[in-house]
C-alpha cells in the first residue's frame, strides 16, 4: 500500500472531530505553500534588482529567513533584504493567515467577527493593522488612463481622527468640539470636510484621489493627467470639469442629478452617484466612520470590490508583485 493510502486509511478511521480538526490543519498548510510560492517568487525578482536602500546593484545572497526563503545582502551599503522588506507585509507575523484574511475581504467584516466567526485568531489592533496593510496596496491608481465616457465628481467625507486621544490630553487634532458620530459643525466645503476626486469609464476604470481643496487648479491637475485626449466628460456641471475638457482636447457635457441627466443624449452621471452611495455605505455605515488618514484605503477597497477583481491569494501575488 503507498504512503498516500495509508494516510487515507488512518483518517478515514478517526472520529469526525479528529477529521475536522485535519481538515482545517490542510486548508491552512494549502494556504501556507500558495504565500511560499508567492514570497519565493518575491525573491527570485530581488536577486536580479537593486539594493532598496542605495540603488547599488550587487546583492549578494545572504542566508535563509525562518519562514525558508532567501535573504539578500547590499554588497555597499551592508543593509540584508528578505522577501517583504519593502512591501506592506514587512514584518507581519502569522503568514499562514495572510491568505485566509484576504480571502475575506470580498466584504466588510467587522474585526471581532473575523476573530470570533473566522478563526483568525489575532488581537483587535493586531487585525487592523493587517486590514490597512493590505489596503495600502490598493490606494494607487491603475496606470490604464480613463477614456471614452467619462463620468466625474466630487464626495465630501467629514474630518476624522478616530481612535485620537487628542481631545483628551488637550492636544485636540483640529480646532472644533469633538463629536460623536455628529455632523460637521459647519455647512459646505471647510477645513471640516475632506474632498475627493472620483472619475470612471465605462470599461470599468477608477480613478480616485484625495483632493487638498475643491479649485479649479487642485481638480484640474490632479484628473489631466488621467484623461485620454478625444472624450466625452460629463458632469454636474463644476467649471473645473469644462476647463480639464478644454485643456485635453475633451468634450464636456453638464448633466443633472437623476431624470436621465436632462440633456438631449441621455448622458448622466449614475454610475458615479452609485459607486459614491457605495463608498459612503463602506465608510459611514458598515464602519460607523473612518479615521481620515485612512480614508483613501476605504476608497481603494470599494474599488476593488466593485471592479470584482479577486482577493485572496492573487491580491497576495499582487501585492508582493508591485514592490
Ligand atoms: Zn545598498
Amino acid at each position: 500500500m503507498s504512503k498516500i493510502s495509508a494516510i487515507k486509511g488512518v483518517i478515514a478511521r478517526l472520529p469526525v472531530s479528529d477529521i475536522l480538526d485535519i481538515s482545517s490543519f490542510i486548508a491552512n498548510h494549502v494556504q501556507n505553500q500558495a504565500v511560499q510560492v508567492a514570497l519565493t517568487k518575491r525573491s527570485q525578482t530581488m536577486r536580479c534588482s537593486a539594493c532598496i536602500q542605495c540603488g547599488f546593484a550587487c546583492l549578494v545572497q545572504w542566508g535563509r529567513a525562518n519562514s525558508g526563503t532567501q535573504r539578500f545582502k547590499c554588497r555597499n551599503c551592508k543593509a540584508t533584504f528578505g522577501a517583504t522588506t519593502g512591501t506592506p507585509l514587512y514584518r507581519l507575523r502569522n503568514r499562514h493567515l495572510w491568505a485566509k484574511y484576504l480571502g475575506l475581504m470580498t466584504t466588510h467584516i467587522p474585526l471581532v467577527k473575523l476573530r470570533e466567526q473566522h478563526g483568525i485568531d489575532l488581537s483587535l489592533p493586531t487585525l487592523h493593522r493587517w486590514r490597512h496593510r493590505f489596503l495600502t496596496a490598493l490606494i494607487a491608481n491603475p496606470a490604464q488612463k480613463l477614456a471614452g465616457l467619462i463620468e466625474a465628481d466630487e464626495k465630501f467625507f467629514r474630518t476624522s481622527f478616530k481612535g485620537s486621544r487628542g481631545w483628551k490630553r488637550g492636544a485636540r487634532p483640529q480646532d472644533r468640539k469633538m463629536r460623536r458620530r455628529g455632523g460637521a459643525d459647519q455647512r459646505g466645503f471647510g477645513d471640516q470636510q475632506v474632498p475627493v476626486l472620483t472619475a470612471l469609464d465605462r470599461s470599468g476604470t477608477i480613478f480616485q484621489t484625495q483632493l487638498p481643496d475643491t479649485r479649479w487648479d487642485s481638480i484640474g491637475g490632479a484628473m489631466k493627467p488621467w484623461v485620454e485626449a478625444e472624450s466625452m466628460i460629463c458632469s454636474d456641471g463644476n467649471g473645473a470639469y469644462a476647463r480639464v475638457a478644454g485643456q485635453t482636447g475633451c468634450e464636456h457635457m453638464v448633466v443633472k442629478k437623476g431624470s436621465g441627466g436632462g440633456n438631449t443624449r441621455n448622458l448622466s452621471i449614475g454610475r458615479i452617484d452609485a459607486y459614491h452611495r457605495d463608498v459612503e455605505n463602506l465608510v459611514n455605515r458598515r464602519c460607523m466612520g473612518v479615521g481620515t488618514r485612512y480614508l483613501m484605503n476605504y476608497f481603494g477597497w470599494a474599488r476593488r470590490i466593485t471592479q470584482h477583481k479577486p482577493f485572496g491569494n492573487d491580491l497576495l501575488g499582487e501585492i508582493l508583485a508591485a514592490y
